[in-house]
């Protein structure tokens, strides 16, 4: 508990299955507030992803290209153990709707009792991006209709689009 943790560097952590402009936007974000931001991927053994931990990776990877502070690695277990690892002090999250604030209010309050050294701090999307969601994402690309690509070509990067189709037509 008494290493120091370093309060420039953010750890931005998620499920991004898949990563959409809401996450990017948030990176980005980040990446011009703090000197370093490392996007965490989670990995949950009790969740069948549409996208491998390793496909995440890449796709994530890809998208923070153009962002030199900006790293991306897998964890297991918990947020706030895997921010400790990476030496960070910030917890990075994103904000889109009222009914967010209460999920996050009751995660952040779980984790500052789990870790009361590490801050989380909020960052709202552009507006745009308010309605964006993997799970949203998922159920258009699930339609199947080749249309979907400009629906998708909406929230989700261009790197993610042909990847997402196919999944689908597997
Ligand atoms: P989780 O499964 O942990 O919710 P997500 O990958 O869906 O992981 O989201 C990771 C973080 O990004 C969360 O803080 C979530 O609120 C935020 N987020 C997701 N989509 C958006 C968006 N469109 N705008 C802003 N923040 C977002």
């Amino acid at each position: 508990m008494s290493e120091m943790l370093d309060a420039r560097h953010a750890v931005y952590v998620g499920s991004f299955d898949p990563p959409t402009l809401g996450h990017r936007d948030i990176i980005s974000r980040g990446a011009g507030l703090f000197r370093h931001v490392t996007v965490g991927v989670g990995i949950n053994p009790d969740k069948s992803p549409l996208f491998s931990s390793g496909e995440r990776l890449n796709l994530l990877r890809e998208i923070v290209a153009p962002l030199e502070n900006v790293a991306v690695e897998c964890f297991e277990g918990l947020a706030v153990d895997f921010v400790r690892q990476c030496g960070a002090s910030v917890m990075l999250r994103g904000m889109r709707t009222l009914t967010d604030i209460e999920s996050e209010f009751t995660l952040t309050l779980a984790n500052r009792s789990l870790a009361p050294d590490i801050e989380t701090v909020f960052l709202m999307a552009s507006e745009q991006y308010t309605s964006v969601s993997s799970s949203l994402i998922k159920q258009i690309a699930g339609m199947g209709r080749e249309g979907s690509v400009n629906q998708l070509a909406e929230f989700v990067p261009e790197s993610v689009i042909e990847p997402l189709l196919s999944k689908y037509r597997e």
